[in-house]
């Protein structure tokens, strides 16, 4: 299960940002079935955060159900990469001129490429699915357990130098 992550700090400049979160466990037992709501008190502010907890049952069901989806994906990017290779093929075997051929190649591998890259994305969002839900505008969010923050630098503006 994720932690209870209170945003401590957040600080945004012109080339870099960072966020600084403490982060407590989550005592809130599975229900037998389906999904239950427990109310949470944050170690740091105190204020009650309400979470929304899914059964094991329920959350297997769940992830099943992204990983089904993450595999469509993927196949379906596979599907233009096939169709878009065999299509070259054709246009090289027969020495094809038009134009349609080509634009469909083209399709096909902007298609897998997106797609892959959606798959992907998908996947990485999901991978700590861990049937906890937190109510929107609570001020609070889940990490990982250990994810105390980040801080980046965005590159458009580093070496820039004005
Ligand atoms: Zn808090």
């Amino acid at each position: 299960m994720r932690h209870l992550a209170h945003l401590v700090e957040h600080r945004a400049d012109i080339d870099s940002s960072s966020a600084t979160y403490a982060l407590q466990p989550i005592d809130a037992p599975r229900p037998a079935a389906g999904e239950s709501t427990v109310e949470v008190t944050c170690a740091t502010c105190g204020r009650p955060v309400e979470l929304t907890v899914l059964s094991a049952a329920a959350l297997r069901r769940r992830r099943a159900r992204l990983r089904a989806g993450v595999v469509a994906l993927y196949l379906a990017a596979a599907l233009c990469a096939i169709v878009g290779v065999v299509t070259f093929g054709v246009i090289a075997a027969r020495d094809l001129r038009s134009g349609a051929a080509g634009w469909t190649v083209v399709g096909m591998l902007f298609g897998t490429i997106v797609l892959g890259w959606i798959a992907h994305t998908y996947r990485h969002e999901h991978a700590d699915e861990d049937g906890l839900r937190i109510a929107p505008g609570s001020g609070h969010s889940l990490r990982p357990a250990g994810d105390t923050g980040y801080h980046q630098y965005h590159l458009d503006t580093a070496g820039g130098g004005e």
